[in-house]
């Protein structure tokens, strides 16, 4: 009796510290990511139409390190997707993106605003992704037309039947959709038929040089061109001068976003620039 009642406990006892070792690696986990996502910020930069208005903001995130100061996303981004936590970091932002659209939404200068939030494949590819973004949707309580997922070429390469399922699971919902970076990646032009797009982001890449350099030119006009063929529309990022915004609109895009209007800032700031701009264009 005295064995059977030790060999219990000894049983409860390894149980325990099978629990706490399990329990120490989740909090572990939890631990760490709360402490990155503490440091994370989410910046706002403005997208403006023909007419010079505020129309949207694009979210992108930036790691304030305690001892190396800012961290740019191009370096921590494909880090975080190697590791898996882009996982986590995508949530915060995504989450970060509906409240503060939510806070718009109840001010009537901001409530026509959307935002587009940048995935990566890692996460679309995630099996409970759809289910995951339409969570922070409802806890948020934001309409879903306002936010708008920008994928790239790359994140739509993998399988592209699931990719497109997904889309549509997410479109049904609501959420629209962008082409990030086109022209950079690999692209198929029968993925653009097949996609449920609402946009395509022009990269900065050819943006640069438009008033410049013939080729880049004849691209950007292609590609807005193929846009408004498509019933697409487009968007240019990278907008450094208004020599650029000038040609862009003569080629008929529909929206901007770069340094020349605005470089990604904290809401605050980024509501300021807005009634800035909003009271300087009346
Ligand atoms: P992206 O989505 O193509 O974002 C555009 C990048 O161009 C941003 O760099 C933006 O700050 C920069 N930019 C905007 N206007 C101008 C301009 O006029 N001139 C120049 N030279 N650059 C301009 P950023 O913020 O460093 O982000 C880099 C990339 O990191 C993003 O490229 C995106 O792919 C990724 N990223 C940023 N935030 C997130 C996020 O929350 N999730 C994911 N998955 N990726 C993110
Ligand atoms: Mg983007
Ligand atoms: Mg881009
Ligand atoms: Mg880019």
């Amino acid at each position: 009796a005295e064995a059977k009642r030790r060999g219990r406990h000894q049983i409860v006892k390894f149980d325990r510290s099978l629990l706490d070792r399990l329990y120490a690696r989740e909090q572990f986990k939890q631990d760490f990511v709360a402490g990155i996502t503490s440091q994370l910020r989410v910046y706002y930069q403005m997208q403006v139409n023909q007419q010079g208005q505020v129309v949207g903001a694009e979210a992108l995130v930036r790691w304030f390190h305690p001892e190396r100061g800012m961290i740019s996303p191009a370096i921590f981004i494909p880090l975080a997707e190697e590791t898996g936590l882009i996982v986590p970091v995508g949530r915060f932002v995504m989450r970060t993106a509906c409240e503060q659209l939510k806070l718009w939404e109840s001010d009537p200068r901001r409530q026509h605003l959307s935002i587009a939030v940048n995935v990566c494949s890692h996460e679309f590819n995630e099996a409970s992704y759809v289910q995951q973004v339409e969570a922070i949707l409802r806890e948020t309580g934001v309409r879903p037309e306002k936010l708008k997922l920008e994928l790239t070429e790359s994140a739509l390469a993998s399988d592209v039947e699931l990719v497109v399922a997904k889309m549509r699971e997410l479109q049904k919902f609501g959420l629209r959709f962008s082409l990030d970076d086109f022209g950079t990646g690999f692209s198929s032009l029968s993925y653009l038929r097949l996609m449920p797009l609402s946009q395509l982001k022009i990269d900065q890449s050819f943006v640069r040089d438009v008033t410049t350099n013939l080729n880049d030119a004849s691209i950007v006009r292609t590609v807005i061109a193929l846009g408004k063929s498509l019933g697409l529309n487009v968007i240019a990022e990278g907008v450094e001068t208004s020599e650029q915004k000038q040609l862009l609109m003569e080629y008929g895009c529909d929206l901007y976003q770069g340094y020349f209007f605005g470089r990604p800032q904290a809401a605050e700031e980024f509501e300021r620039a807005m009634d800035e701009r909003t009271s300087n264009s009346i």
